[in-house]
């Protein structure tokens, strides 16, 4: 039964969400990722799940004709959002049209699941990128049930997740608008629920792109009794294990859905070149890219009031190739993932991630610079960095 290979599956749920017998239930392995298991049993053989499954996808790679560097005007739209914070210009204006959307935010436990904003006041619990796999639950079918009813839809995911809902549907809605972003990859919810656990109950807020320290510096946070913890992504545990790829799904070090091409009409992603393409923006503030592939993606794009962002024409080289190689590229594979996973649950954890996550001694350097730059300005840290030479220079030489 080949659905259950766990080596290309991503965990969509098309083929939970197609079987006419609900014979395919959730399981979660012993990496912490979610996997369809079938009953056997009650399987009719009917192939549903087979022909649903995008796991083995190859499609042309393709380079979008229409990207743009956008951000949002308002300030704390920007804030709240990893990026430029358009996703938020898109739920908005949507809403207001009298769609649904269907994106990722947190449960009271602080998990990772896809759910529907129905209403403008929800919309906050939905922003910011969330680094850990999101559980898709029936979400599929609740998508087919609206798109049905005749209400728009939109949909926003990892491009595994837009995949794998337009095969289940197996038809092409006019109704239904896909949003997706450049995709590092999805850590395991297992490794992110046993990090909870280390920072003790009482949880909120978390935010895995706070950009009080800066965009490109940016940190992971959270509120617990009161006060608001914060740590840089790479003094963060746990991010640091995602950001060396320690815990990433499996699939996602094989992705099938590189180079713009699971069926999204945009793609989002950072503008992490925006310094060198469009200094203007290089203020800590953020910045994203919008790729438009489809008239669908036009006509989304014109939903938003032109007022509210602003553009800037980019080249599939500034926005994707020279600074952000994840819109081709696959995550590398660590072979520390495999010494991980077989320590992984047998002792703790934080040390464990930070042992193998240990950065070679250049890379330390030059992060204690970024450090000092960030607290005391790049001007001061020169002149720190002038004094401890003279120092250096005169121990040595004696003058
Ligand atoms: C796991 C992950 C990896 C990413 N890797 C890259 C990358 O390598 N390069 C890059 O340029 N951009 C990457 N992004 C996307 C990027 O960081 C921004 O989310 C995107 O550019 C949109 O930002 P925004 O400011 O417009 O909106 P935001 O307010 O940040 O919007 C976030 C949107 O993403 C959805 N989302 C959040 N977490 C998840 C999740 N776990 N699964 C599915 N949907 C989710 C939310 O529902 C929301 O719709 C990644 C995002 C995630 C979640
Ligand atoms: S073959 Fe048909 S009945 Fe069996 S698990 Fe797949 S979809 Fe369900
Ligand atoms: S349909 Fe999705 S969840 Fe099911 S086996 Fe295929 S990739 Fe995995
Ligand atoms: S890297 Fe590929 S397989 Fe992994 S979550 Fe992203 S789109 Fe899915």
């Amino acid at each position: 039964m080949p659905i259950t290979t766990t080596k290309t599956c991503t965990g969509c749920f098309a083929c939970v969400n197609i079987c006419p017998h609900t014979c395919i239930s959730v399981i979660t392995d012993e990496e912490g990722f979610y996997y369809p298991h079938i009953n056997t049993d009650t399987c009719v053989n009917c192939n549903l799940c087979n022909l649903v499954c995008t796991k083995e996808q190859l499609k042309q790679v393709k380079y979008p004709a229409i990207i743009l560097g956008c951000r949002v005007i308002k300030d704390s739209d920007l804030n709240s959002s990893s990026s430029g914070g358009m996703f938020g210009l898109f739920a908005t204006a949507f809403l207001k049209s009298g769609g649904r959307i269907f994106a990722a935010r947190f449960n009271e436990e602080n998990k990772v699941y896809h759910d529907e904003i129905k209403d403008l006041s929800e919309l906050a619990f939905y922003r910011r990128s969330k680094y850990s796999q999101s559980y898709l639950g029936d979400v599929f079918k609740r998508v087919k049930d609206r798109l049905k009813d005749g209400i728009r839809v939109l949909f926003v995911g990892t491009p595994c997740q837009v995949a794998g809902l337009l095969a289940f549907l197996r038809k092409s809605y006019p109704t239904l608008y896909c949003i997706d972003f450049v995709c590092h990859g999805v850590p395991s919810p297992g490794v992110w629920k046993e990090y909870l656990k280390t920072l003790g109950p009482g949880i909120s807020n978390i935010s895995f792109r706070d950009k009080e320290t800066g965009w490109p510096n940016y940190s992971f946070s959270y509120i617990q009794d009161n006060v608001k913890h914060r740590q840089t992504a790479s003094q963060n545990p746990y991010m640091r294990g995602f950001l060396h790829d320690l815990y990433l799904r499996p699939s996602c070090y094989d992705c099938k859905f590189k180079g713009f091409t699971s069926g999204a009409d945009i793609t989002m992603s950072d503008f992490w070149g925006v310094w060198k393409n469009h200094p203007k923006w290089n203020d800590q503030r953020g910045a994203g890219v919008l790729a438009i592939n489809s008239n669908k993606g036009e006509q989304l794009l014109k939903m938003i009031d032109k007022k509210e962002y602003e553009e800037v024409d980019v080249t599939v080289q500034q926005a994707y190739i020279d600074y952000n190689c994840s819109a081709y590229k696959c995550a590398p594979h660590n072979p520390k993932r495999e010494i991980f996973f077989s320590r992984y649950g047998k002792e703790p954890l934080v040390p464990l991630i930070m042992e193998l996550s240990k950065d070679p001694i250049l890379v330390q350097i030059k992060n204690i610079i970024s450090k000092i730059k960030h607290k005391i300005g790049i001007k001061a840290c020169y002149q720190a960095l002038k004094y401890s030479f003279s120092f250096i220079n005169k121990k040595i030489h004696g003058k």
